[in-house]
């Protein structure tokens, strides 16, 4: 048994299911997420016994480190591995007033998004809970928990490699332990957890837990949407945003996030802006408009930064708000769907496209 994989509620019912009082998991939370303790033997608050008892039955063990880049600008990118040759990327952003880490949730991804290299490398597997809190875990220990006073890590989001509701069991423990004081403490709107749109998990994230919402929206029509998120097909944009609306209508979550990668005349033109507007005005939330990061084999290019600031004029105008993301870390590959990790791909979808590359030269 993996600790890392169990949350509060687990690691009660597993001191029970041993014989230990509950409250014996209060103890372990602290020295695994205040202290950083991994090893039994240096829990001192617990006994000698059940100290050697945990190392004969339980193991502490986070997602190996295997590598760690720095980007001119801060950004920092771990390589994390689980054994078995699968890897997956975080990502740490450091800005003047937060520190926001970039979690994945899969190795690779099923949902094939075209404009996103994660989606190009095909599928493996999901993660366990503790590979994903493991994510969290190992980067506060590279960072430091703080740094003059403040926190490094004040934001976690879901929005690295894989589709975290198509992981929901394992997803939900590791936001808990993100939201829970005894493990990461943050607030809700400091976890955000982004989807390409599956509306039974939206649905099913907001009977379970209060945390922040992001949807990969990238069109206004289920046409054009259809060829970037594939997952369109199943869950079209008025479902979509019918579930958008019931998220929000729970009087803890007060707005969605949507994304909207900027792709050089696909999804670009003033028409698309005008259409965006009519869709979101009904939803409370905000746009978060993002320049197109290229990645090797990719057909799409960013648009350019006039048509950029022209589409952020119209949905403005039109009562959005809407910000820009500044690209960061793309020196290093660690910017908006470049990651890529290592992938055992069982789809085979990465061999397909590189086959389909070498016959278009
Ligand atoms: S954008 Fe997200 S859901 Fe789509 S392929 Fe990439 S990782 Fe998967």
């Amino acid at each position: 048994m993996n600790l890392f994989d169990l949350d509060h509620a687990g690691l009660r019912e597993f001191f029970a299911s041993i014989g230990e009082k509950p409250f014996r998991a209060e103890q372990v939370l602290k020295w695994v997420y205040h202290h950083g303790q991994t090893d039994f033997e240096g829990m001192t608050n617990l006994s000698a016994d059940l100290r050697a008892r945990l190392g004969e039955i339980a193991v502490l063990e986070p997602p190996r480190v295997l590598s760690e880049q720095t980007s001119r600008d801060g950004t920092v990118k771990w390589l994390m591995g689980f054994g078995g040759g699968n890897a997956i990327e975080t990502v740490y952003i450091p800005e003047p007033n937060r520190g926001t880490l970039c979690i994945s949730s899969q190795v690779g991804c099923a949902l094939n998004c075209t404009f996103c290299s994660t989606g190009a490398q095909g599928f493996s597997r999901n993660l366990t809970t503790g590979e994903i809190i493991g994510q969290v875990w190992q980067a506060a220990r590279a960072l430091g928990h703080e740094r003059n006073g403040r926190r490094r890590i004040t934001n976690v989001v879901l929005m690295g490699m894989g589709e975290p509701l198509l992981n929901f069991d394992a997803v939900l423990p590791a936001l808990s332990l993100l939201r829970d004081d005894l493990g990461f403490g943050l607030a809700a709107r400091r976890v955000t957890l982004s989807t390409a749109g599956l509306v039974p998990g939206i649905d099913r994230l907001r009977d379970a837990i209060d945390v922040a919402l992001a949807v990969s929206l990238h069109a206004p029509e289920d046409d054009l949407r259809e060829q970037l998120v594939p997952l369109n097909r199943k869950y079209p944009i008025a479902e979509l945003m019918a579930a958008c609306q019931r998220y929000v209508s729970d009087k803890h979550k007060r707005s969605v996030t949507f994304e909207y990668t900027l792709i050089d005349g696909m999804n670009d033109h003033p028409e698309h802006a005008r259409k965006l507007v009519k869709l979101l005005r009904r939803v409370p939330s905000k746009l978060n408009l993002i320049p197109f990061n290229p990645f090797p084999g990719t057909r799409f290019r960013c648009s350019p930064p006039e048509r950029i600031r022209a589409f952020q004029e119209i949905v403005m105008a039109g009562g959005l708000i809407a910000t820009v993301r500044k690209t960061r870390g793309d020196d290093i590959d660690a910017a908006c769907g470049q990651l890529a990790g290592r992938v055992l791909d069982r789809t085979r979808r990465s061999e397909r496209l590189r086959a389909a590359a070498g016959s278009a030269q």
